[in-house]
């Protein structure tokens, strides 16, 4: 028996999700009042891009945008980071990094942090591309460096 209609449907449902971001990125450019910024390079796929924060002095990220060029995955991967940071804490942002991570690679992480992901599960799908989980990744890397005050490039490499 074919127990997995509704994983279908949801499996079409995150990929529409994708698309829609790849082609419509959401804050994209750059943003002026950045605080922090950084720049990140996937090598192996040829993403490129530039990620802008706005923190405020109570650590909460107030905005966020990116500009750049790549693949369908990264580009998807880095309007629905702008959309999930802003009001966050940026420690907190950083913690659905590692979430993602995890989630992302095949091996089994022992206990799971509990933390609803929300949209950032569309990105899920790509776990059966490991070649594209760099792809997915990428901005948030740049995240982690761009919060860092790094002043090297990014890279998943
Ligand atoms: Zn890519």
């Amino acid at each position: 028996m074919n127990a997995a209609p509704e994983a279908q449907s949801l499996r079409d449902l995150y990929r529409e999700l994708v698309m829609d971001h790849a082609r419509n990125p959401r804050n994209f450019g750059k943003l002026e009042a950045s605080t922090h910024s950084a720049e990140g390079i996937n090598p192996l796929c040829g993403d490129k891009l530039i990620l802008y924060l706005d923190v405020g002095a109570d650590d909460r990220v107030r905005a966020a945008s990116f500009e750049g060029t790549g693949c369908v995955i990264s580009l998807a991967s880095a309007s629905l980071l702008t959309e999930t940071v802003v009001g966050m804490r940026s420690t907190n942002a950083a913690r659905y990094f590692d979430v993602l991570r995890s989630r992302l690679s095949k091996a089994p992480g022992g206990t799971e942090p509990v933390i609803d992901l929300g949209k950032l599960q569309a990105l899920e799908g790509v776990r059966e591309y490991p070649s594209r989980v760099k792809c997915a990744t990428l901005p948030w890397h740049t995240l982690g460096a761009a919060l860092s005050c790094s002043d090297t490039p990014a890279t998943t490499e």
